[in-house]
């Protein structure tokens, strides 16, 4: 399968767009439609066996140890190379609450190589009723780019100090960056953010969002996509409709599609829609 799933990444196509000022990539990955397409609703997930319970892996899927009950391992249908998934050991439903530590601690740990991220269960987790966070090669998508070389530009910062919390500029996906050298603060106050997203956009079992910690130059930062749906009103596979389930990466400027007709049509204006369907506004994000 994971050779499969290399041969993919490595046939697949990419397009630029730009659209007012927006930025965006589409990688043209048909490997991905299974993830893409999945049914994430309690019943569908309740009927597979889980993929990422070690009991149910393939044999030569071997991972390695990263420590507090988690395991690095290939994803084995990838969007980069190379590309992790990081579940845990345990078989228990994804929850930011209970991986964020972890999270921030890889990123550290991964300085200046990865980026690690997590996608919400209703917001792009293919396995939302299995704790894992992925890891990408550092600054491989337009979000990145701008956010590492470009952040005092990139981002209005309304709190500064040890911790700089911060609001994206237009026009990029609506998202709250916290950032500081020391690891404990920059964790205490991204927990406080979500626990502000909690209280004004309650959810089960949890806000929706996706969030990604990354650490270059002695600065961790964290960015948090607080999200309002999980996919937009013309998700779908028939004629017309659009097979684009975003979850983190797609945030980040990399949507994935798995279908030629969506590669070859969507444009500029039909990915800021995108965003603006799946994303909290600004306004609301004034918390
Ligand atoms: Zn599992």
């Amino acid at each position: 399968m994971m050779t499969k799933g290399v041969e993919c990444l490595a046939n697949s196509e990419v397009r630029e767009l730009e659209h007012g000022g927006l930025r965006c990539k589409l990688q043209f990955n048909p490997g991905r439609v299974v993830s893409a397409a999945a049914k994430v609703d309690a019943k569908s997930i309740a009927a597979r066996p889980c993929f990422l319970c070690e009991s149910n892996r393939p044999t030569e899927q071997r991972g390695i140890d990263a420590g507090d009950g988690y395991v690095f391992l290939c994803n084995p249908m990838p969007i980069f190379n190379p590309h992790f998934t990081v579940p845990t050991l345990e078989h228990r439903p994804q929850f930011i609450a209970d991986c964020l530590p972890k999270m921030l601690e890889l990123a550290e740990r991964l300085s200046g190589e990865y980026t690690v991220f997590y996608n919400g269960p209703k917001c792009g987790a293919s396995a939302p009723d299995h704790l894992h966070l992925q890891a990408s090669p550092l600054g491989a998508t337009p979000f990145e780019e701008q956010l590492i070389t470009d952040a005092d530009n990139f981002i209005n910062w309304s709190v500064t100090g040890d911790v700089s919390v911060g609001l994206t500029a237009e026009p990029a996906a609506p998202a709250i960056v916290i950032a500081g050298g020391d690891r404990s603060t920059v964790l205490a106050h991204a927990q406080k953010v979500i626990a502000k997203l909690a209280e004004h956009f309650p959810a089960e079992p949890e806000p929706m969002l996706n969030a990604l910690a990354l650490h270059t130059d002695g600065q961790l930062r964290v960015v948090l996509f607080p999200r309002a749906s999980h996919r937009p009103t013309n998700f779908g596979t028939d004629h017309g409709q659009v097979l684009v389930s975003p979850g983190l990466v797609d945030m980040l400027g990399l949507l994935i599609t798995p279908r030629r007709e969506d590669f070859d049509t969507l444009n500029g204006e039909a990915v800021a829609r995108i965003y603006r369907e799946v994303s909290r506004g600004r306004r609301e994000l004034q918390i």
